[in-house]
């Protein structure tokens, strides 16, 4: 089974807008659903800060305190699709700062939930 990290929007989250991290993401993820091609194990959730500087490195925290390297990372369809948009950073700038740091796959968005 594919390990996976997911990252969410913080700004986001705190709105209380119900998501991401509470269900649907990791739902998508035990399912198989959405952007998950197979039922897949999320190892870790984390969670992105305005104005987002620490995402990088808190990325390789996770994976160093964790021990687990994912095979995957998802940008949360929250933080893809938000509206209005993140005002620092694009989600492509985010994959591309991310995916030169780890060299890991990384998918847009995780689920089709409402
Ligand atoms: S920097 Fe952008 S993606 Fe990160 S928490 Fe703030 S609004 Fe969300």
């Amino acid at each position: 089974m594919e390990k996976v990290m997911i990252v969410g929007c913080g700004a986001y989250m705190d709105g209380g807008y119900g998501c991401p991290g509470e269900w649907r993401c990791l739902k998508a993820a035990a399912l198989g659903e959405g952007n998950y091609e197979n039922p897949s194990q999320a190892i870790s959730f984390v969670k992105c800060e305005c104005p987002g500087r620490a995402l990088v490195s808190n990325i390789g925290m996770a994976m160093k305190l964790s021990e687990i390297k994912p095979d995957k990372i998802y940008l949360s369809s929250c933080l893809v699709n938000a509206k209005p948009g993140c005002p620092y950073v694009t989600p492509d700038e985010m994959m591309e700062a991310i995916q030169a740091k780890f060299k890991i796959p990384m998918i847009k968005g995780t689920h089709d939930y409402h």
